[in-house]
């Protein structure tokens, strides 16, 4: 089934046109349970990995035995994708992590990919696994249903003038747009209208742990771009329209249940994204995680 977000409840560049020169597209991926093979795109499924080629481990300090074999997060094909700008004949986005908190901001330790699956001939059929796992860090196979929507920046990363537009109800009323948010009209435009929850790829950075910081890249200096966003959810209450037209009813019917629904079963930082940022002068330098 494919997954649908409703149309935006507010046309945002209607109501302030200064926003349309910063809009985004972003692939959500809206991952549900599955069975994906090595030939699907997924999230927490078996990787197209050359059976010659060794499986990436992890060498950071653990408490456990030895180096740990990482775990496959997601894999994504550019014909499924095609927002992805992998570097020359490259057609398939690999990301694997070490299941455990790294220092120095407790996160899974990544690894990226870039991989021509026409170049993978023989699958490799058992890759190993990690002997452990920290509590949310394994992500529960999931096929995917790729959909582009238009994504806006976070309030943090526009202009003063533009903030002060936006936490204006007068602002809104002037320009015809309903915001249900009196007290705070901003947080209705960061919650509903700007950056979308959920996995995705593309589109703005997510703020909400901390405030704005360059993401520059480590080898150039350039900057840098969302790549994948990995999601502690899909949506929760404060992000209520971007809830697919197709889990609606799901969704209302579990509106007393407290938990943000969370198809993969991943808990990052108690709750919080991890978004891989890449360089926009070459996909191929390392690339830097955040939480937020
Ligand atoms: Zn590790
Ligand atoms: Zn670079």
């Amino acid at each position: 089934m494919s997954r649908t977000t409703p149309p935006r409840p507010v046309d945002i560049t209607a109501a302030f046109p200064q926003l349309a020169p910063l809009a985004r597209t972003a692939t959500r991926l809206h991952p549900r349970p599955g069975s994906p093979t090595p030939h699907d795109s997924s999230v927490g499924g078996p990787l197209l990995w050359p059976a010659d080629e060794r499986w990436p481990y992890c060498d950071e300090w653990h408490d456990g035995p030895g180096p740990v074999a990482m775990l496959p997060v997601a894999q994504l094909y550019v014909r499924d994708i095609p927002l992805l700008r992998p570097p020359g004949t490259a057609d398939l986005l690999q990301v694997l992590w070490c299941p455990f908190s790294h220092e120095p901001d407790d996160r899974p330790l990544t690894f990226v990919v870039w991989r021509t699956a026409a170049e993978v001939t023989d699958v490799l059929a058992a890759p190993p696994e990690p002997f452990d796992a920290e509590y949310g860090y394994v992500p529960a196979p999931s096929v995917l249903t790729p959909e582009q929507i238009t994504e806006y920046p976070n309030p943090m990363e526009l202009s003063e003038e533009l903030r002060l537009r936006l936490s204006d109800g007068s602002a809104w009323r002037a320009a015809g747009a309903d915001n249900p948010y009196v007290l705070a009209p901003d947080e209705y435009y960061w919650n509903e209208l700007s950056v979308t929850p959920g996995w995705k790829v593309g589109g703005w950075t997510r703020w909400g742990l901390t405030d704005p910081v360059p993401r520059l890249c480590p080898e150039c200096g350039a900057d840098m771009d969302p790549l994948l966003t990995v999601a502690s959810s899909e949506w929760a209450s404060n992000t209520h329209s971007w809830i697919p037209a197709e889990d609606r009813a799901f969704a209302e019917a579990s509106l007393d249940h407290p938990e943000p629904w969370n198809p993969t079963r991943l808990d990052l930082a108690r709750g919080y994204d991890l978004q891989l940022h890449i360089c926009r002068v070459s996909p191929e330098h390392p690339h830097i995680g955040l939480i937020q």
